[in-house]
């Protein structure tokens, strides 16, 4: 080597030397600055890379704004994009559903069994459009996921594992995060059997991630389910199936880490490598299990549609990203139930160790979000508690609760990693608990914009991502809609809580209990799909041996006789519809009840022969859409009443001896319009029932305001015990009083047996008088109530089939309604008016006016199929 060139090599090594040093001191100096000037403030996330911070963008960031479920059929461009919040591929899904495609054979010639050595690892896009190549050619691949959800707010995808006959793929969806729509057509091809084994989460997650939709799918688990295997677990068949032993501990490993070890290339590959070889193996029993199983050469209904059928409604599923009424307020409320109601007591103390649950519970989830970290891995639920109980004073002490708590408890999240508790996220930003702790952070609803702007306002602590970036945004319009300005936030807040706790309490008590729609299925005796029903429906056709049962769970039957008419004849899919137990309008699926748009007190009057497509205008609402279109329609009938010159309340009487009986109902002349000048029946009743009951213990306030109520009706006079009984009366029939005093005894009489008899009732009340809002909630309570005891003969559509059984709930129904939500004659005389000026079409438009107005209030973003406004 000649001297220059050494010296040239001297002189770089020397400058590189250099430099670094000067960067480490550098790094060194500004490192310790920012430790002891401010070490509260700055965020390790300006010193962690983590790996879904490359992400260029996310389809689920970390905001409150809900998720979009695209369809986009071209994996490149957004051309195509259709943006109903429904499930994009229903369509197909559905086509499948009714007509499945079932792939025999996925291995064809040759195939060993055994994991070969080599695997194709696909971490570029050229890779990725190569793998979507091969498969485009396939009739059927193997599926598997792999996903992170630790330091993950909402988790993702870290790893998809491909099998094809040939070739097992690993392909690194977080290195292709960007670029996974490659993948979308041969994932949404109806043409391709996607094979997984219990593919629930899976389909959730890649719709999340990657906006892919299943579209054609073998679930080897739902395969289990159908030959009732004693087990269903991918451990189970790859043993008994394949002959394979696997360690499913492998699979809460940090699938982030890059390179994988050996061990879980091993168990990711053997997660997808052997489906294709299990699901040729069981749809070969499933084949088998039919052919012994038919006994009549009708019986078209097999074992393996079924199970394909039941494959296919998982990828009917939709991701949707969790809500809550507040912040961390589902987390707050078990904490508090499962930990602090151990103190039973109502003391400032406990009251106080709650109210400091709520502002660690939110504070937990918007320090999630913004750093992108789930909410076990910022604050566990046990440092939440003993933070709450304890009350620590000072950094150090607070510091010290979280690290003992977690120390003592042995599930915490990363005991396997070095990070230990407190976790970053809380040593980065301990002064907000500090604030929170000695009440500078007082307000719960100022917690969420204080930490926020702090965060990631101008001069923000924490850095800015495709998670958080849209949090700020939408976070002010949330909490605009949220707060009422005039009020002090504090006090707002109570109120959303009692607000909240008696929604909570309305929700537990009277939504349904258990699903409305059985989605029992009626088959022709050549396997078409008839309707989807309810169980009731399906034993009348048993027990009459007009079908026979060809499933067990949920039921299905076919007919023996062919039936009169297919609904597609009548251009009609909205009786073939599965219908699913959500609320129609905003798809909560955790409660619900049953609404009716049209409302019962012109319902009940139609000619029977119209009510018949009833379950078309019974939907299943949440107790907040339910509300919203609830005040709707009592807004809409008010409007009828003056557009139809037919008044909605009983006017008022001046003279108690008037007040009798429905008959003597007096117009008061004088008030002109007469929505203001009367007392609905159902008001002067709930008051009267609140006053008979709970008179002496409520406040006088309260009582004075019932008392008004009574009193408007009795002309302003004093009155007695003897008036309220009356008063129960009011708006009622000959026929329906003498049923409520035959369901009271004769209790009408007495008010302390009226008080003692409807035990049920007063339960519900829970010895307090009805606020204005029970009151509202009393006549939809009354409703539901009502519902239950029919529900099944509406759970579901189809055609009435069977006429006297309906017609005797029908009368029964009748009689409740108009006592519960009759306005009187109102009802009856404009179902008398429409016939009588327009006819049945009279009745139709009417019905029509009512769907738009519920449409019109609820927007509602999940009614089934073939609903529509016009319907007949
Ligand atoms: P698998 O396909 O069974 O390997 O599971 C797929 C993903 O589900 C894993 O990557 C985990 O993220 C998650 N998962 C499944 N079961 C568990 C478990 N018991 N604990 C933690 N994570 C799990
Ligand atoms: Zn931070
Ligand atoms: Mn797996």
């Amino acid at each position: 080597m000649e001297v220059r060139e050494k010296a040239k090599i001297v002189i770089t090594v020397a400058s590189l030397v250099a430099v670094t040093v000067l960067f480490v001191a550098e790094y060194r100096r500004r490192h310790r600055k920012k430790q002891t000037s401010s070490s509260l403030s700055s965020c390790y996330l300006h010193s962690e890379l983590k790996s879904q911070f490359g992400f260029k963008r996310v389809l689920a960031d970390n905001s409150y704004s809900e998720f979009k479920h695209l369809k986009l059929d071209d994996a490149s461009s957004s051309s195509l994009e259709k943006s109903s919040n429904g499930h994009p591929y229903e369509t197909e899904i559905t086509v499948l559903l009714e007509n499945p495609k079932i792939e025999f054979g996925f291995l064809r010639g040759e195939y060993s069994l055994e994991l070969s050595d080599s695997y194709v690892w696909v971490e570029t896009e050229l890779q990725l459009k190569e793998l979507a190549e091969i498969l485009a050619k396939e009739k059927g691949f193997a599926v598997d996921t792999e996903q992170h959800s630790l330091r993950s707010f909402l988790g993702f995808t870290a790893l998809i594992q491909i099998s094809t006959h040939e070739k097992d793929f690993l392909v690194d969806t977080i290195a292709l995060h960007d670029a996974m729509s490659i993948l979308r057509p041969v994932f949404s091809d109806p043409n391709i059997c996607k094979v997984f084994h219990g593919a629930d989460n899976d389909v959730l997650w890649l719709q999340r991630d990657f906006h892919i939709y299943v579209v054609n799918m073998f679930d080897t688990a739902k395969a289990c389910e159908v030959l009732s295997k004693p087990q269903r677990s991918l451990a189970y068949l790859l043993e008994t199936v394949c002959g394979v032993a696997t360690n499913k501990l492998l699979q809460r490993e940090d699938w982030r880490q890059r390179p994988l070890s050996k061990e879980m290339v091993q168990y990711a590959r053997t997660d997808a490598h052997y489906l294709l070889y299990i699901a040729d193996s069981l749809t070969a029993e499933l084949k088998q299990l039919a052919t012994e199983d038919s006994s009549s050469p009708n019986d078209r209904f097999h074992f393996l549609l079924e199970a394909s059928r039941r494959s296919n409604m998982t990828c009917l599923q939709l991701y949707m990203k969790e809500t809550e009424d507040f912040p961390g307020s589902a987390a707050a409320s078990s904490i508090i139930y499962r930990h602090l109601n151990g103190h039973g007591d109502n003391s400032t103390v406990s009251l106080n160790a709650e109210e400091l649950v709520r502002k660690l519970c939110a504070w937990r989830d918007l320090m999630a979000r913004i750093h992108d970290e789930s909410t076990r891995y910022v604050l566990s639920d046990q440092a939440i508690v003993a933070l709450a109980c304890k009350q620590p004073t000072t950094t150090e002490e607070i510091y010290d609760t979280i690290a003992h708590t977690d120390l003592a408890t042995e599930s915490s999240p990363s005991s396997s990693s070095s990070v230990q508790s407190p976790y970053p996220v809380i040593c980065s930003h301990l002064g907000d608990i500090y604030e929170m702790i000695l009440e500078k952070l007082a307000k719960l609803d100022d917690i969420l914009p204080v930490v926020l702007t702090k965060c990631l306002g101008t001069n923000g602590t924490c850095p800015i991502s495709v998670f958080n970036y849209s949090l700020l945004v939408n976070f002010k319009t949330k909490l605009s809609s949220h707060s009422a300005p005039k009020q002090n936030g504090h006090k707002n807040f109570k109120q959303q809580f009692t607000r909240k706790a008696s929604r909570e309490l309305f929700v537990k008590k009277f939504s349904c209990k258990a699903p409305v729609y059985h989605n029992c299925r009626i088959y022709a005796n050549d396997g078409r799909l008839l309707c989807y029903c309810d169980k009731r429906k399906l034993e009348w056709y048993l027990n009459r041996g007009l079908a026979k049962l060809v499933e067990e769970n949920p039921p299905a039957i076919m007919l023996l006789f062919e039936p009169k008419g297919r609904p597609e004849d009548e251009g009609n899919d909205f009786y073939i519809q599965t219908k699913r137990n959500i609320c129609v309008g905003c798809g909560e699926g955790k409660h619900y009840l049953r609404y009716r748009i049209i409302p019962s007190c012109y319902r009940v009057h139609f000619p029977e022969h119209l009510k018949s497509h009833r379950s078309h205008d019974i939907v299943l609402l949440c107790v907040d859409c339910h509300e919203v279109a609830h005040a709707a329609a009592e807004r809409y009938k008010k409007k009828i009443a003056t557009e139809f010159g037919i008044p909605l309340f009983v006017r008022r009487v001046l003279d108690s001896k008037e007040a009798q009986g429905t008959s003597s109902l007096v117009e008061d002349e004088s008030t002109g319009n007469s929505e203001d000048a009367g007392v609905s029946p159902l008001h002067l009743r709930s008051a009267a029932m609140a006053l008979l009951r709970h008179g002496n213990r409520m406040p006088s306030s309260r009582r004075e305001e019932l008392l008004q109520t009574v009193k408007m009706y009795y002309g302003g006079r004093d009155i007695s015990e003897e008036d309220l009984e009356k008063a129960l009366l009011i708006g009622l029939s000959p026929h329906e009083r003498r049923k409520l005093e035959r369901k009271k005894g004769v209790s009408v009489k007495h008010s302390a047996e009226v008080a003692g008899i409807d035990k049920q009732e007063d339960e519900n009340n829970d010895g307090e008088a009805p606020t204005d809002s029970e009151k509202i909630m009393n006549v939809e309570r009354s409703t539901v109530a009502d519902d239950s005891g029919d529900g099944t003969s509406e759970g579901d559509g189809a055609t009435e089939l069977n006429d006297t059984q309906c017609n005797g709930n029908m009368l029964h129904q009748q009689n409740s309604k108009l006592s519960l939500l009759g306005h009187g004659p109102h009802g009856k005389q404009i179902v008398e008016y429409l016939l009588r000026e327009h006819g049945e079409d009279g009745v139709r438009d009417f019905c029509q006016r009512w769907r738009k107005v519920f449409v019109d209030a609820v927007h509602p973003r999940h009614l089934p199929g073939g609903w529509n406004v016009s319907h007949r």
